[in-house]
């Protein structure tokens, strides 16, 4: 069974190929236009698709070896997203679609944020619990065989990867900041500043309280009312202070983003006594978290499974994988399918 998959939901366009769930292409364009205006512009991201897909899509046909006769479903990406972004994705399969006479499959990307584990050979054991932590979720989502989810918490306010990118911010980095603060944590000291922990009830997360220490922090560079509404710093302290220990600051950020996410999976893991644990999306790349979560697994005695770096952050081999389990239980969808920005 081979499906060709294209993913569009948000500033990354891609497609790639699967053939009886193994990926033969999986192809990622990055939109640059972004960086400059520190963050996601809606406009800009469905421009950008438009300009991308075609030739993505070709060299992702190209690079897997077959021809567009030997496709048996094209899937895509049909919810949550920006949805000038998901429609142009959405529109683009569906043509492909009706063109080849050939079935669609409409995929939600976060359940192919979770399947990305299903990618390798070794796969988790059913049912396994999966951390997703992306750019706009935080769940913890417990997974009886690929197309059955279920979502046992998630933040009550911002997501991990909105944490690192607002961090980022807050120090001066530019959008996206998640990967330039793991890389400036990688020889910091974790320990040195210590940032609160939120108390949130059951398999909740939130991040928001976090993102107000850091401003406040920073406010008063660093000085003896840290997390204080009342600002002793100039200006130039703060940068100044940002300069001298922007390794240490970025440690212990991300070392509190990973102990609060490990902590509430810990507990559903306990509380479920599932073994088989899993962690997914664009944070899931973050080099301390990556470590962090295997560190923990051997301790607890968990088989634990972490996605290529490829398919971390958004691609569109996840969606070719749950197109494949999809058409295996041949849930198709029709032309009339909806985009949705939002939705599980
Ligand atoms: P969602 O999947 O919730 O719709 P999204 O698709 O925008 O959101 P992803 O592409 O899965 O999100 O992940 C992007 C996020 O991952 C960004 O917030 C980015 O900063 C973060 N991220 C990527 N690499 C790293 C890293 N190495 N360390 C920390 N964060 C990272
Ligand atoms: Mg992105
Ligand atoms: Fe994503």
């Amino acid at each position: 069974i081979n499906i060709l998959a294209i993913e569009s939901s948000c500033d990354e366009t891609s497609a790639a190929v699967c053939s009886n769930g193994k990926i033969l292409s999986n192809r990622i364009a990055t939109q640059a236009v972004h960086a400059e205006h520190g963050g996601v512009v809606p406009e800009l991201a469905s421009r950008a698709h438009m300009q991308h897909i075609v030739p993505v899509v070709d060299v992702a046909l190209r690079q897997s070896g077959l021809q567009l006769e030997d496709l048996d479903a094209i899937a895509f990406t049909q919810a949550p997203g920006l949805i000038g972004s998901l429609l142009v994705g959405g529109q683009f399969a569906k043509s492909l679609s009706l063109a080849l006479n050939k079935p669609l499959i409409a995929v939600n990307h976060m359940q192919a944020h979770v399947l990305a584990n299903l990618i390798p050979d070794q796969k988790p054991a059913f049912p396994f619990l999966c951390l997703t932590v992306s750019g706009g979720h935080t769940q913890i989502v417990k997974c009886t065989r690929p197309t059955q989810l279920e979502m046992i918490g998630e933040t009550v306010d911002d997501a991990a990867g909105e944490a690192f990118d607002k961090a980022a911010k807050l120090l001066g980095l530019p959008y996206p900041g998640g990967p330039l603060i793991d890389q400036y944590a990688k020889t910091g000291n974790p320990h040195r500043f210590q940032f609160p922990e939120p108390r949130v009830p059951g398999y909740d997360f939130s991040f928001s309280g976090l993102k107000t220490a850091i401003l406040y922090f920073l406010r008063n560079a660093g000085t003896a009312q840290v997390y204080k509404e009342e600002f002793t710093a100039t200006e130039l302290e703060r940068k100044r202070f940002i300069d001298e220990n922007l390794n240490d600051i970025c440690a212990s950020v991300q070392s509190r983003i990973i102990s609060i996410l490990l902590k509430k999976l810990s507990k559903a893991a306990a509380d479920l006594g599932i073994k088989d644990l899993c962690i997914a999306g664009g944070v899931s790349a973050n080099s301390g978290l990556r470590k962090a979560f295997t560190e923990l697994g051997k301790e607890k005695g968990w088989n634990t499974f972490i996605p290529d770096f490829q398919y971390c952050t958004d691609n569109a081999g996840m969606i070719a994988i749950t197109g494949y389990y999809k058409y295996l239980e041949n849930d198709f969808a029709g032309l009339d399918v909806p985009s949705m920005a939002r939705g599980f």
